[in-house]
């Protein structure tokens, strides 16, 4: 019954360099919803663009009235079981890191050191004349209290979430490590995405090309699923506990 988890498990194994790349779906057990999902992100609001954000002070308004509203998931989100294992398998020198396009931050919450975040991070705060950074915290809260977009306590410049908003491109050395770690991989997870968005789109597709076996753990069918050496459908923390336990009682010999 459990031969495609049995699978994965003699994978993960024997690979020299496991890649994980996560999307919204890894999170939605954790209670943040995804992006396309009814009631998820963009049913209920229209994101601000970056271009908007530097030229209008309305835009800026609204952007810091979403990321107070969405801070409110996050901050109380705790990672879940697939969270989790990823972490235990980077420990334990099996999972080379994480590629993900999530901006919640849980997976370093769990352990995981090795994180590429393609999108930034939510968690933190950016002025983007000088570059001074802050925890999100104090500034959503103080946006709460006198409902005005903060500025930079260095130079008075904008500050913004530490995230890629639609509008910028993504950090240039974030995708080229992203592109290093599929093209060495062995064996790359693609893990609760729709792989629909670029770069999702290419980097099983590079990890593939390069030689790697591919791992597709997702609930809804993706348009790589055929180019997939096994595509699971179901729920993350399921699948990924399962392999999880297959692979460990690899390790203790009964
Ligand atoms: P997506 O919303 O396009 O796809 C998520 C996929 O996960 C769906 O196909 C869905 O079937 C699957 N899924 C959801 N919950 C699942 C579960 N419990 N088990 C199995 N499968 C499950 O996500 P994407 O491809 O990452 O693209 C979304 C975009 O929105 C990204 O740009 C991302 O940065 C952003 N986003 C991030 C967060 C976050 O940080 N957690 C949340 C929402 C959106
Ligand atoms: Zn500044």
């Amino acid at each position: 019954m459990n031969s495609q988890f049995e699978q994965v498990a003699d994978w993960l194994a024997v690979s020299e360099f496991s890649v994980a790349f996560t999307g919204a779906g890894i999170s939605t057990e954790s209670g943040i919803p995804d992006f396309r999902s009814p009631g998820g992100v963009w049913s209920r609001t229209q994101p601000v663009y970056f271009q908007d954000f530097v030229s209008s002070g309305e835009a800026r308004l609204e952007y810091w009235k979403q990321k107070a509203e969405s801070h409110a998931d996050f901050s109380q989100a705790a990672p879940n079981v697939a969270h989790q294992n990823l972490a235990d398998w980077e420990a334990g020198g099996r999972l080379r890191g994480i590629i993900t396009q999530n901006i919640d931050g849980l997976h370093q919450l769990a352990g995981s050191n090795q994180v590429l975040e393609l999108h930034g991070t939510a968690r933190e705060v950016g002025c983007l004349d000088c570059g001074w950074r802050s925890d999100a915290e104090p500034l959503v809260k103080q946006f709460l209290e006198n409902q005005t977009a903060p500025e930079c306590p260095e130079c008075g410049g904008w500050l913004k979430h530490a995230t890629v908003s639609f509008g910028q491109s993504l950090p240039a050395d974030v995708l080229e490590q992203a592109v290093n770690w599929a093209q060495a991989s062995e064996l790359f997870f693609a893990i609760g995405s729709s792989l629909v968005v670029e770069p999702a789109a290419s980097l099983p597709r590079i990890a593939k090309s390069h030689g790697a076996r591919l791992v597709i753990i997702n609930r809804d069918a993706t348009p790589l699923d055929s180019l997939a050496d096994l595509a699971i459908r179901g729920e993350i923390g399921v699948a990924i506990s399962s392999i999880a336990q297959e692979f460990d009682s690899r390790q203790s010999p009964s």
